[in-house]
């Protein structure tokens, strides 16, 4: 088990590995007594399989109470917020009140914002089971979506805590494991061309190694974690966590949320990136996919004309431009506007590598 600090305004812990559990009983038995109530918020996917287990570590904790949410994308939405905060509510919950948020990115998402607004913000640590949500779990973004767009209704509010046990992985469908690597590129794309070489070279995700997944979901939490420390609002540099985003935000919000996950899409998202950008790893990058299952085919349901009139309303555009993290070199992103034109010749460009 490792362990790395988040040095943002209210710093806090990072604990990692197998047996992360154990940092429960070991380092924060103090949060717990100072908490009036303690609720786990969990998937209910994740609840099935691991809740015993979760609450097996938590034997020292005599006020949990359990909430169910509805499983993965479908709990991001108003009315499961609103279900929440009626939970703590009825519960009687107060500001001293201490959320558990169990379950992959999804339900870290609407708990962490159910977190942030109930009583105008509670305390919550971020008890992640999905390899994407090393990503998700670090740097207190919240979202609900709205049927106009993605992640449109949130805050910034910084866990408590992150209790990373990679045992829950082990139950992950194949599916969400592409999902989650596509993350952790992301982060090796963003930051340092060596280990994008070894993540290239894995051509059956799946079969990767407990050790190698762990050692990738270090890194990947370590480079999110130093930008998170840089820019905790955002301001500047965090802009380039969401490289391959804005793509990835259009199709999903297209296909329908749910409908393809969310790495599936970012994925997607990150080929575009590199064709606007004339990256050399393109053609590397789309055998990986390839490989691996992305269903980067997809592509050709989506009309550039649509996709772009939600490019035009992401978080990252303004004034109805066309705003990307492109990436000519490996390691150093940047943001750039896009002519729509240019825009529609690269997905046609991309298109036609796929086709
Ligand atoms: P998810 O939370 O939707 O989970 C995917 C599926 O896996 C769900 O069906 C869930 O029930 C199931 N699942 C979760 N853990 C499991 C386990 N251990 N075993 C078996 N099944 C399990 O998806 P995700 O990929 O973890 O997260 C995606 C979300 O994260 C998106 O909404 C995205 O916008 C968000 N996100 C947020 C940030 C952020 O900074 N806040 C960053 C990246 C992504
Ligand atoms: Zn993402």
């Amino acid at each position: 088990m490792t362990m790395l600090t988040v040095e943002a305004a209210n710093p806090y812990k990072v604990h990692i590995g197998h047996g992360a559990l154990n940092a429960f009983d070991e380092s924060y038995r103090e949060l717990f007594a100072g908490a009036d109530k303690i609720a786990i918020i969990a998937d209910a996917q994740v609840a099935a399989l691991h809740l015993d287990h979760l609450k097996a570590s938590l034997d020292f904790a005599d006020k949990l109470a359990v909430k169910e949410i509805p499983a993965g994308e479908q709990s991001k939405s108003m009315e499961t917020f609103m279900e929440c905060q009626s939970f703590l509510l009825e519960n009687d919950f107060s500001r001293k009140s201490l959320v558990l948020a169990f379950g992959g990115g999804a339900t870290g998402d609407v708990v962490g914002f159910v977190a942030s607004t109930f009583m105008r913000g509670i305390s919550y640590i971020q008890i992640p089971t999905t390899i994407l949500a090393h990503d998700s779990a670090v740097g207190g973004k919240t979202a609900i979506n709205h049927a106009l767009g993605k992640n449109m209704i949130g805050t910034f509010h910084q866990p408590a805590a992150v209790i990373y046990d990679t045992y829950f992985l082990e139950t992950l469908p194949d599916k969400e494991i592409r999902s989650g690597m596509a993350e952790v590129i992301k982060h090796a794309f963003i930051s340092n061309e060596n280990w994008l070489l070894e993540l290239l070279a894995v051509k059956n995700l799946p079969e990767m190694s407990k050790e190698q997944l762990a050692v990738n979901l270090e890194r990947g939490i370590a480079v999110k974690a130093a930008i998170v420390e840089e820019d905790e609002f955002e301001s500047g540099v965090r802009k380039f966590l969401n490289f391959g985003h804005t793509l990835a935000h259009a199709i999903e919000a297209l296909s329908g949320y749910g409908k393809i996950t969310h790495g599936e899409a970012v994925a997607i998202g990150m080929a575009y990136a590199l064709e606007l950008s004339g990256h050399k790893k393109l053609p590397e990058f789309l055998e990986w996919c390839l490989f691996n299952g992305y269903p980067l085919e997809i592509i050709e349901n989506f009309s550039f004309e649509k996709l772009a009139g939600i490019m035009k309303k992401d978080k990252k555009s303004s004034g109805g431009l066309l705003n990307f993290v492109l990436l000519k070199e490996t390691g150093r992103p940047f943001m750039a506007t896009i002519d729509e034109k240019e825009a529609e010749k690269a997905y046609d460009a991309l298109r036609s590598k796929i086709g």
